[in-house]
């Protein structure tokens, strides 16, 4: 049977470990000397010296090795749930975020931008043509397909910008505190990426591309609502002859008349 190795325990993973064996085990010692302390103190020196020696011995024989165990199980029950976590939060096929765990990101990421500098750029990206792949070559090369487009998507991205997956041949990705030209840059090397990318499915290579929608914006706003405008940027894109980048701003919000009498 196939089993996947434990990773290596971290520096702050030892230093829990030894923390808990050490503190746990002290902490049962002091309970214990200060019971049998109470508990024989009128006794004769004999009794009195077996008495603390036993609640010596015992804390350290019996609750040393037992809070070794409970915090090396503690570690594996958090992998296991970081593993848990990853799967949920994953698509299968491509690797992105799932649509789910995406828009969920992407929310947060809003709702905590609101505070400070909001604003940043949403980006959709939908395979162009892609029924014809399948028709032409079969599900299982356009799953591929799918594959070369996350990654050419992935490669033209830093590390920890959001990538997900909406569905079928869609992807979305967000840029945090992302301008105009950086967005237009970013959906530009997204387009030009794809385009570039080698796929052969019968030994002779089809292109692939992908339409981009994006918008960027420098206020306060809902995922619900750029997505929308993210959306209808795709789709001028899809008319306009895909295989191309189409973007809009929104600003931020005018401030209403009641805001600028209450500021003078
Ligand atoms: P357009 O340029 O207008 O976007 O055309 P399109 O053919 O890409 O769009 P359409 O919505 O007509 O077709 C999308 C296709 O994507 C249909 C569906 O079978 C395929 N698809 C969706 N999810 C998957 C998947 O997981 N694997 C594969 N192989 N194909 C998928
Ligand atoms: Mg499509
Ligand atoms: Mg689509």
């Amino acid at each position: 049977m196939m089993t996947t190795p434990t990773p290596a325990m971290s520096m702050r993973g030892r230093l829990k470990l030894v923390s808990w064996t050490f503190f746990g085990t002290l902490g049962c010692l002091a309970v214990s000397l200060t019971f049998n302390w109470l508990a024989f103190r009128h006794q004769p020196p004999d009794a009195l010296r077996l008495g603390l020696l036993s609640a010596t011995v015992l804390p350290i024989v019996l609750a040393g090795p037992l809070f070794f165990y409970l915090t090396m199980k503690l570690r594996e029950l958090s992998i296991a749930n970081h593993r848990l976590n990853d799967l949920a939060s994953s698509d299968s096929l491509t690797g992105c975020l799932n649509r789910r765990a995406f828009t969920s990101l992407v929310e947060r990421q809003l709702e905590a931008g609101e505070g400070e500098m909001p604003g940043g750029a949403l980006i959709v990206v939908d395979a162009d043509r892609f029924k014809a792949i399948n028709d032409r070559y079969g599900h299982d090369k356009g799953d591929e397909a799918l594959r070369l487009i996350a990654q050419a998507i992935r490669s033209a991205l830093r590390k920890d910008d959001a990538v997900g997956r909406l569905g079928g041949e869609e992807f979305g990705v967000y840029l945090p505190h992302a301008g105009r030209a950086d967005a237009a840059e970013v959906a530009e090397r997204i387009r030009a990426s794809v385009a570039d990318a080698r796929f052969a499915p019968s030994g002779r290579p089809h292109d692939l591309s992908v339409s981009v929608g994006c918008v960027v914006f420098d206020g306060p706003k809902g995922f619900r609502e750029l997505f929308t405008l993210a959306d209808e940027r795709l789709y001028a894109a899809k008319r306009q002859g895909r295989n191309r980048v189409e973007l809009a701003t929104v600003p931020a919000l005018a401030p209403s008349i009641s805001d600028m009498l209450a500021t003078g």
